[in-house]
């Protein structure tokens, strides 16, 4: 059994199937999928998904992109959607200094008002960071320290480097369907150097489809190609990256 632990089956990409794909999952041995919810609009749809599906769980924050949305109203709603049980983690919430589509300062101000959210709440952390590590890391090291379940770097794009601090920090690090790219060297090094104990798999569906589906819609039910991939790195057993990647999603979702 495998944790998809970020999806957006949201995305109108899934408007015509979305109960067939969560049905697929389920069948190609996906026990749960934790959805990720972006935007404030998006957290009622995303609650709801979850209460009609046993098997999906949530994390719900402002994404990067939509930092300039987040107002303190905006805070305080998600305080207390926080507070449904099946939402289990904030976020996505971080660094995107590749768009830019929020100014980054104001980006770094709500990242940290969802870090002081995520130490309310006792829930970890869902961490969106793309060409931003020099900001977060001294972020996230003035600040881990505060966090009870520090939480999940996903779709890990650092460096080796980067992510063994990252670990250090008590992080996980999310894998994804770019793993299995013939030209991602850095991140299979990473992949290669980080123990088992410190990654989970994620889709990041409908993006980032893994090499043999690319140019489709990626759905839960291809998260095995993850799974398959990071066994060849590290030449282990397929059924012990599944065990290990469940058991680590299991216990920061606590699901
Ligand atoms: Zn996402």
């Amino acid at each position: 059994m495998l944790i998809d632990s970020h999806a957006h089956l949201l995305d109108p990409r899934f408007d015509a199937d979305r109960d067939q794909v969560i049905m697929s999952a389920l069948s190609s041995g996906i026990s749960f999928i934790i959805e990720s919810g972006c935007e404030e609009n998006e957290w009622d749809k995303v609650i709801e998904l979850c209460r009609s599906n046993n098997h999906v769980y949530c994390a719900l924050g402002i994404h990067p992109h939509e930092a300039k949305t987040a107002t303190d109203a905006a805070f305080a709603a998600l305080e207390k959607k926080l507070g449904d049980p099946k939402a289990v983690a904030v976020g996505e919430t971080g660094l995107d200094y590749f768009y830019k589509h929020s100014d980054p300062e104001v980006q770094k101000q709500v990242f940290l008002k969802h870090i002081d959210l995520a130490v309310k709440t006792g829930k970890p952390l869902v961490i969106h960071c793309r060409d931003a590590y020099v900001d977060m890391l001294p972020l996230l090291k003035s600040n881990s320290g505060r966090l009870r379940k520090p939480g999940l770097i996903h779709c890990f794009s650092g460096t080796p480097a980067e992510a063994k601090v990252l670990i250090g920090m008590g992080f996980l690090l999310g894998i994804d369907g770019p793993v299995t790219y013939p030209t991602a060297r850095n991140l299979k090094d990473t992949v290669r150097e980080i123990p088992l104990e410190k990654l989970v798999l994620e889709t990041d569906c409908p993006y980032l489809p893994p090499q043999s589906y690319r140019g489709k819609r990626n759905e839960p039910a291809y998260l095995a190609c993850v799974a398959e991939e990071i066994a060849m790195i590290k030449q282990v057993a397929l059924e012990t990256v599944e065990e290990v990647t469940t058991s680590n999603a299991r216990e920061l979702f606590s699901i």
